[in-house]
Order: structure tokens, then C-alpha cells, then sequence
């Protein structure tokens, strides 16, 4: 196999499994080597033709695939040969894991930069304006909201956003 070393690593195997599903995760999973046709994957792997179409084009649409058409000269039909690009992963997984740091980044931010009310019978969230807006009251139960402290969740955000910024070697 060709991909061999990529598909050990936990991480790589989260990834696949949440672009194509627990259904499509049989064909991530086990890239041949050069190119094949979806028939034969679904019959090797004894799955649903329109199972292994769609983590097909799953992985197509995410760069982790790539297709040539054939019509053959008899019968007209268009058989598509299928290639794994699983050289792509890590550079994905990079840019992934950019974005997350961005919107955490983001979040940190917002979370640092307002106030929360609480309603503790309904777990409701409340921003301060909103919160004096309902006069203290939760507009769902009529429970007095209360001033909640959001520091421990900023402080899981920042060890998270400092583990994911060296990890990707972001100067901060
Ligand atoms: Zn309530």
C-alpha cells in the first residue's frame, strides 16, 4: 500500500473520517496503489456502489482524489479511473489546523471582551446587554439570571491555542 506510514497516524485517520463517515471510511482507509475504477473497489470491499461513488467524491473535492475518464470503444461506456492523492494530507491538515487557531484565536477574544449571564435551570448564556435587556429575569423560566465567570473556559481556550500555535510554529 501505498500510503502506508500517512494511514497509521491517528490524527490522518480522524481526519478521513470525518470528510467521508464511518460508510466511506473502508475506501479512505485503503488507497490502492495506481489508478482503479469504483466497480472495484466496491467489490473488493463489499460495499454499496453509491457508497464508494460518494467517498469518491468526497475525496475529490478535497484534493485526496483525482479521476480519468475511458469510454471504451464498444459499448460507449465512460469508466472512471480513480487515483489516491494521499501526498496532499498533511498540507490539508496544516491549513485545518490553521483555520482552527484563527477562529479560536477569535473566540478567546470575544470571550475576554464581554460579559455572560446565566440562567442555571435552562443552561442559558445570556451577554450582559442581552441580560439587561430581559431586566436579569431569563425570558424562558423568569429565574434571576446570574453573573457568570467565564476565566477557566479562557484559560482551557489559551492552553489550547498555545499547544495548536507551536505546534504549527505561529509566532505569537
Ligand atoms: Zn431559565
Amino acid at each position: 500500500m501505498a500510503f502506508e506510514g500517512l494511514l497509521e497516524d491517528p490524527v490522518i485517520q480522524k481526519y478521513l473520517h470525518e470528510l467521508v463517515g464511518p460508510t466511506g471510511m473502508p475506501v479512505a482507509a485503503a488507497p490502492p496503489d495506481g489508478e482503479v475504477t469504483d466497480e472495484e473497489l466496491a467489490q473488493e470491499l463489499n460495499l454499496e456502489l453509491n457508497d464508494v461513488r460518494r467517498a469518491l467524491f468526497i475525496l475529490y473535492e478535497n484534493d485526496l482524489a483525482s479521476y480519468r475518464r475511458l469510454r471504451d470503444e464498444d459499448s460507449g461506456w465512460l469508466t472512471y479511473l480513480w487515483t489516491f492523492e494521499y501526498d496532499q494530507i498533511p498540507e490539508n491538515l496544516e491549513e485545518e489546523m490553521h483555520r482552527l487557531l484563527e477562529a479560536l484565536d477569535e473566540r478567546e477574544e470575544y470571550e475576554r471582551m464581554h460579559e455572560f449571564y446565566l440562567c442555571e435551570i435552562c443552561s442559558i448564556r445570556f451577554e450582559f446587554g442581552e441580560a439587561m435587556d430581559f431586566g436579569f429575569e431569563c425570558p424562558e423560566c423568569g429565574s434571576p439570571l446570574e453573573a457568570m465567570e467565564n476565566e477557566q473556559l479562557i484559560e482551557a481556550m489559551n492552553g489550547r491555542i498555545e499547544a495548536l500555535a507551536e505546534e504549527l510554529h505561529v509566532e505569537r
